[in-house]
């Protein structure tokens, strides 16, 4: 069974509270659901030396992927400072192209504001005109 976009927004939630973000105070989580139904989550990851710090959409892909897992059907992102989703948290740029590494056009990007708040994109919005393996 298949998790609905709310319980995946509740797992995105729940990621996010595992954040280690004591510099920018901003917790940010992800789900990611692979195309055989299983999710991985991640958090944001900072270092004192900024540069190593890792997002939590990242985080989620690289667990997938370690895990032999390269097909994915969509992700939820949530976050906001002090862990207080107010608003949107869309992934970064460095993100989006991580993402566009293993997804397709039509991957779903949804960012979560509350259950029932759930903006729906996908890759090919929120990364137009991408670099891909396609282009190589
Ligand atoms: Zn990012």
């Amino acid at each position: 069974m298949s998790m609905t976009d709310s319980q995946l927004f509740n797992t995105a939630c729940d990621a996010m509270k595992k954040a280690y973000a004591p510099y920018s105070e901003c917790y940010v989580g992800a789900a990611l659901v692979c195309d055989d139904g299983s999710v991985y989550t991640g958090c944001n990851i900072e270092n004192a030396a900024f540069t190593p710090g890792i997002c939590a959409e990242r985080t989620a892909i690289s667990k997938a992927v370690s895990e032999g897992k390269r097909r994915f059907t969509k992700i939820m992102v949530v976050g906001g400072k002090d862990g207080v989703i107010k608003g949107t948290f869309p992934p970064c740029g460095v993100c989006r192209q991580v993402l566009r590494e293993f997804c397709d056009d039509d991957f779903e990007v949804m960012f979560g504001v509350s259950e029932d708040n759930i903006e729906h994109h996908t890759m090919k919005e929120i990364l137009p005109f991408s670099f891909s393996s396609k282009d190589m």
